[in-house]
């Protein structure tokens, strides 16, 4: 239960601890390594590393989708939720739509398996296509869609659950640099609106920068988080505003350093 006026906390990770098997050798390599974390309701926090450090299975764990092999993972359910399942929704880097289906239908399938009640369908559909700037594409095929449209009816299928926590896997790296700006921007205004918590993945600190109200950044082999900053520029933010730029140079080199002390 929340207390006071102190944020209560949606995800609690506590000294985790995930190994993959080496391939051939019967033994193990740790890929994450005593990683702690809390993401408070209601927040956009992103994890930045580098590519292969372990984010996406960081991600995973969370989801409930890969196993681990120390520490805790804890997911608390919103406050006032009538289940005490958390409702989880994940955005990969890739739509993964099922081209087959009608955008709508892509929709109403996750509702189904999260037994939203049907009645609800034709209305969670409207209003998240909507939020995404897609409103009247129920009909259409993911593939008459570009890109960027593809991940706008992943967003709002992953919005529509109304989960607690919205897990995001880089999710604009495969779209154009002048696409991935608008929906960087875009994402921010449906946030505004949905306030669901946010644990975003990414390899691209200005990015994190512009979204977060909290990053971790990971090194790599094995991936452990060294630093942690607060970020309280106010929004609407702007990519190019100078204290955004500031924080970004600060980072970049705290990077620099660490993997360099790495070798
Ligand atoms: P990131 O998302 O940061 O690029 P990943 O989480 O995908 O990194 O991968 C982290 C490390 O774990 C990599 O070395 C990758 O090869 C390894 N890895 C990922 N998934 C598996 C798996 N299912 N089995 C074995 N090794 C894996
Ligand atoms: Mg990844």
């Amino acid at each position: 239960m929340s207390q006071g006026a102190k944020a209560s906390s949606a995800i609690t990770i506590d000294k985790l601890i995930k190994k993959f098997p080496l391939p051939g050798l019967g033994e193990n390599f740790v890929v994450l390594h005593d990683i702690s974390l809390t993401v408070d309701e209601g927040k956009f926090v992103s994890i930045v590393g580098p590519s292969g450090c372990g984010k996406s299975t960081l991600l995973n764990v969370i989801a409930g989708i890969e196993s681990y092999d120390g520490g805790t993972v804890t997911i608390h359910p919103k406050g006032g939720r009538a289940t005490a399942e958390p409702r989880i929704a994940y955005v990969f880097q890739s739509p993964r739509l099922l081209n087959w289906l009608t955008v709508e239908n892509n929709i109403n399938f996750v509702l189904e398996a999260q037994k939203v009640p049907r009645a609800r369908w034709r209305e969670l559909v409207a209003k998240n296509l909507e939020m995404v700037g897609l409103a009247g594409q129920e009909r259409n095929y993911p593939l008459n869609l570009s890109g960027g449209m593809q991940q706008r009816v992943a967003i709002a299928r992953a919005l529509a659950i109304e989960p607690d926590i919205l897990l995001m896997d880089e999710p604009f790296s495969h779209l154009d640099a002048i696409t991935a700006r608008k929906m960087r921007f875009d994402l921010m205004e449906i946030l505004q609106r949905a306030k669901p918590t946010i644990l975003f993945v990414t390899h691209d600190l200005s990015e994190a920068v512009f979204l977060s109200d909290s990053i971790y950044m990971m090194s790599t082999k094995p991936a452990r988080i060294f630093k942690q900053v607060s970020i309280d520029i106010p929004r609407p933010r702007k990519p190019e505003d100078s204290t955004i730029l500031d924080l970004e140079k600060t980072l970049v080199r705290d990077f620099f350093s660490v993997v360099e002390a790495q070798g």
